[in-house]
């Protein structure tokens, strides 16, 4: 219908890490009124999901935050107040328990949600200016494994693959991702190459998730057993003489440790174990290792678990045994969560330095030091605490102050009950984000409303290592201000922020990046927001050379050579995984899996989503998925009430039932207040510190 649109203006979605290509529509008046896909883009091709439909409806949303909001303590009601009371109030706070307390006494939390230009600024701010070593991203409960996975197999993080393997795989397996609600469009171009060139799906999951129903095989695996499963089917690669030895030689260390550990994993063992019979082992460890090509997709099902970076490790160990790295339709896809969590890993300085630097290596961080004007010695020499450890740490009385910047932690943390009583406990809280209502902010002290997505100017990298450019659409909303804005504001406080340079414009910021990532990995030397937009979204490494000689793209793959992996000798490590079962599994008392996950209609803690009506119309509320049989024994009803209990604390909702969940699980989504993480128990992995959100015990009672 014609809306009145007089202008579209081109964009990058704000919602999942698809990283679709979007032109919002605005009228006469300046108000954004539609959005549409852009035809021809590379990654969505004029198609959006629902999310994307309705996106041009976050900017005037119920509940946007107009101007910041102040108060002694949380008993307290708001005081509104203007940015300067707000800024001058955090800066006092944040130097008053760094007196009192130690520097990293105040920690921060930040989000895949900001624009590239804003994690970096985030980044010298928080590790050049605060000096907090207890910086972290609430990439922590979605992308942590697949970085730590990648780094221990590979030597860094950063995924080799692309969307257009799809076209020119010959077999894929889907590990714990249900692409038609997680990533739409992803799941559109998976659909399009299958139906162009047949080829197996084969989904890894425990529930009968959409993408199964679209499986030519689905192996319904016991919760937490992923490692297992990967053992077996290197097993009987290896027994049957089907991996790649050439491939193995040439790119890889670690072969004979990895084969001794495997022998420990036949099919008959394993079967046991992961709940996937023989057959179905054999079977598909030979369709995987006979085709052409063969490749991996993930998401959740496998990062956030207990294991979580061994089961990254294990997917990499599969491929590199198969030859699968870095060729047209073998790889090693990570479907990255939120739609700049790439950003956050890239440029972010949550776990170390800008560019992928770690704080581990002393000229990395001399090279960042000179760059930015500052003392070297000011960088701590390790990384600090992960977000999952901030709390904790709160709980202890480390850490006193706290800075959530687009993030909720009272929806989207693990055992919500125990969050609410370490909030509590902050001497300081604040809260930056686009909504004042974000269950969060009841616990906090001051609140900064910060414009939202296209209110502002930058770059996402999606999935696929892609930088696209999100172009400002229209003002920020009321008295809000740009993150960018917040941070260079908040900068000139502190002392040292006067000293160091901080760009007022996103693209100046780019530049910065630019000169810093000469040489790296993620180089983006060649790239310019101009020439990103020109050719809708560039995949990095794009270096300053390859855009001189007219290189009409980026690189669409890493490790295309043979040992270019980021190792000093230039091999990937294939890694053993014993595996150890160290998940909370059903017993008598709590006799069910508790499984949680994402809808297509919600993003995240609805914030955004719960407002927009289309999307909220379709999922309104929070249910539990349970399977007929299992409801018929204990004598309920759908569309009934019940109240699911775990060890945490318990929670009611609406049951529906169906045979997408196995008789000894129930799944409920996770987007809801005071629902499923209410549960969930949020054991660590120990490498990535991840949260297991999907593999915990409930019982069920009547009400
Ligand atoms: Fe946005 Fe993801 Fe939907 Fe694309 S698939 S429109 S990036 S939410």
């Amino acid at each position: 219908a014609d809306k009145g649109v007089v202008k579209w203006t081109y964009t990058t979605c704000g919602y999942c890490s698809t990283g679709c290509s979007i032109e919002v529509g605005s009228n006469a008046e300046g108000k954004a009124v539609a959005t549409r896909g852009v035809g021809g883009a590379d990654v969505n091709r004029g198609k959006l999901c629902l999310k994307g439909i309705f996106e041009y409806q976050v900017f005037e949303a119920q509940g946007r935050g107009e101007q910041p909001l102040l108060r002694d303590a949380v008993h307290e009601p708001y005081r509104k107040v203007g940015w300067d009371a707000a800024l001058d109030k955090m800066a006092s706070e944040i130097e008053r328990i760094q007196a009192a307390y130690g520097r990293d006494a105040f920690a921060i939390v930040s989000t895949g949600q900001l624009l590239t230009e804003e994690f970096y600024t985030l980044g010298k701010l928080a590790r050049g200016v605060i000096g907090s070593n207890n910086y972290d991203g609430n990439t922590t409960l979605c992308m942590a494994s697949a970085v730590s996975g990648y780094k221990r197999s590979f030597g860094s993080d950063g995924p080799p693959g692309c969307y257009e393997d799809f076209e020119h795989t010959h077999c894929l397996i889907a590990w714990g991702s249900n692409l038609p609600e997680q990533h739409p469009i992803i799941y559109w171009r998976l659909k399009e190459a299958m139906e162009k060139r047949k080829f197996p799906l084969i989904v890894v999951d425990p529930r009968v998730t959409m993408l199964a129903q679209f499986a030519d095989i689905h192996l319904p695996i016991t919760p937490g057993t992923d490692v297992v499963l990967q053992n077996a089917l290197i097993h009987v690669i290896l027994a049957e003489g089907l991996e790649d030895r050439d491939y193995i030689e040439a790119n890889t260390t670690g072969f004979e440790e990895l084969a001794k550990e495997v022998q420990n994993y036949d099919p008959t063992t394993a079967s046991k174990l992961c709940g996937i019979d023989e057959d179905t082992i054999r079977t598909v460890a030979r369709l995987y290792a006979n085709a052409p090509r063969a490749m991996s997709i993930w998401t959740m099902g496998i990062n956030q678990s207990t294991h979580g970076s061994d089961g990254v490790v294990g997917i990499n160990n599969l491929n590199l045994v198969t030859g699968n790295i870095g060729k047209p339709g073998g790889t090693s896809l990570s479907i990255t969560g939120q739609c700049n969590a790439m950003g956050t890993r890239e440029w972010s300085s949550c776990s170390g330095l800008p560019g992928y630097r770690v704080l581990e290596k002393p000229e990395e961080r001399e090279e960042i030091a000179k760059f930015w004007g500052i003392d070297p010695e000011f960088f701590p020499k390790q990384r600090g605490l992960a977000e999952t450890d901030i709390f904790p740490a709160i709980e202890t009385g480390q850490i006193k102050g706290l800075w959530l910047v687009a993030t909720n932690p009272m929806t989207s943390m693990p055992n919500t009950a125990r969050i609410r009583k370490t909030l509590e406990k902050l001497e300081c809280l604040v809260v930056q984000d686009s909504y004042a209502d974000v269950e969060t902010t009841q616990y906090a002290h001051i609140y900064l409303p910060a414009a939202t997505w296209a209110e502002k100017e930058g770059v996402f990298t999606n999935t696929e290592r892609r930088v696209n450019l999100t172009r400002q659409v229209r003002k920020p909303y009321g008295d809000s201000k740009s993150d960018l804005q917040i941070f260079n504001e908040l900068a000139t406080r502190f002392e040292q922020g006067r000293k160091i340079k901080f760009p007022e414009q996103p693209s100046e910021v780019f530049e910065e990046m630019k000169q810093l990532s000469k040489g790296r990995l993620v180089d983006i030397s060649g790239m310019s927001h101009e020439l990103i937009e020109e050719k809708r979204g560039i995949q990095w490494p794009y270096s300053e050379q390859q855009a001189q000689q007219g290189v009409e793209k980026g690189n669409q793959r890493l490790y295309t050579e043979t040992a270019t992996f980021r190792y000093k000798d230039g091999r990937a490590k294939l890694i053993p995984l014993p595996f150890v079962n160290n998940n909370e599994v059903p017993d008598a008392e709590y006799p069910l899996w508790l499984n949680s996950g994402r809808l297509v209609e919600h993003w995240h803690t609805r914030t955004k989503t719960g407002k927009i009506g289309n999307n909220n119309k379709f999922s309104p509320m929070p249910f539990m998925e349970m399977n007929p049989d299992a409801a018929a024994e204990m004598n309920i009803r759908h569309q009934t009430y019940v109240r699911v209990v775990s060890r945490r604390g318990d929670a009611v909702v609406m049951v529906m039932l169906t045979q997408r969940v196995p008789r000894n699980m129930v799944f409920i989504p996770f987007h809801f207040f005071d629902c499923v993480n209410r549960l969930t128990l949020g054991l660590l992995d120990p490498h990535s510190r991840q949260p297991a959100f999907k593999q915990q015990a409930v019982r069920i009672e009547h009400i």
